[in-house]
């Protein structure tokens, strides 16, 4: 039976998310697999832990908007000796919640495909033009990728590997955003821009379509596997996020990044047979 490994993170208001994602884990996720859970989290007690020896509870200081999200991977090297003896890794938003069966051949990458990592297109950018992406475009950044470049637009909240993959992913985001932080940059989107950097760069992974991030509001994809149900219905998000520390763009940077983003959309708009993802 195949081990898999379920990183979560739950501090603050967030751990209100965590019976919803359990429950609807326990399932529908991986049902022909052995999953056990890695919860990041501050509180001294989880939902469920007494009855499930899966779950395993790890301390994590909450920290403020953004650094929790975007130091992830810092997080999950915490518990690296315990992930090794594991065959995937997965990590999952804590909004995520299951609302069908997710098999093997649904979820894990395919060795016969060459795939060791798995992404997932962002619903609200698959059938856009790669210039509208929201990669981050100042390339100071360790995670810039430049205009009119890039296949994919992934969302961070979900993504997976087989571990030895997952670990290599972890450790070089982790190195790569601490050295931003050392410079006082931080990333567009956080973890997801430099997710996005990484698939960028090490494009042979698995991709899954938007119905493993089913946003409402962006329901036009069908089915819907991975719901990622709203935060605002567990606490107030726009006074926790309320002006998160952002890196701000030289005036050079912008007026390049203006020029290059009109270029691109000229360029697309005369060479309609360019490849794009139709929106379902
Ligand atoms: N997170 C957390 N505590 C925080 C902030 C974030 O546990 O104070 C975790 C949580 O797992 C969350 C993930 O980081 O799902 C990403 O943050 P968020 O979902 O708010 O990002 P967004 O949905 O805006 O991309």
């Amino acid at each position: 039976m195949k081990k898999v490994a379920v990183l979560y993170i739950a501090t603050g208001k967030y751990v209100r998310l965590w019976p919803g994602f359990l429950e609807s884990a326990e399932k529908y996720l991986l049902k022909s697999c052995e999953v056990e859970y890695f919860v990041f989290t501050d509180v001294d007690h989880l939902a469920e832990e007494e009855d499930n020896p899966r779950i395993h509870r790890i301390f994590q200081e909450p920290m403020p908007w953004p650094y929790t999200t975007l130091l992830r991977f810092e997080i999950f090297l915490k518990a690296e000796e315990q992930l090794k003896a594991f065959d995937y890794i997965y990590f999952f938003n804590a909004n995520c919640e299951f609302k069908q069966p997710i098999t093997e051949e649904m979820l894990l990458p395919r060795p016969e495909k060459h795939e060791h990592m798995v992404f997932v297109l962002h619903p609200a950018f698959y059938w856009r033009y790669n210039y509208e992406f929201t990669y981050d475009r100042n390339p100071r950044c360790k995670a810039y990728i430049p205009m009119g470049l890039g296949r994919d637009y992934v969302c961070g909240g979900i993504n997976g590997g087989d571990r030895d993959a997952y670990l290599k992913f972890c450790h070089t985001l982790q190195k790569r955003i601490r050295q931003d932080k050392d410079r006082g940059i931080i990333a567009l989107w956080h973890d997801e821009s430099h997710i996005n950097w990484y698939a960028f760069t090490h494009p042979h992974y698995r991709l899954l379509d938007a119905s493993f991030c089913f946003f409402p509001g962006w329901d036009t994809v069908k089915p819907c596997y991975i719901y990622i149900r709203p935060k605002e219905e567990y606490f107030d998000v726009d006074a926790f996020k309320r002006d998160p520390p952002k890196t701000q763009l030289s005036p050079k940077v912008e007026k390049y990044n203006e020029f290059m983003l009109k270029a691109a959309r000229k360029i697309q708009r005369h060479m309609p047979w360019l490849p794009r993802r139709k929106r379902e």
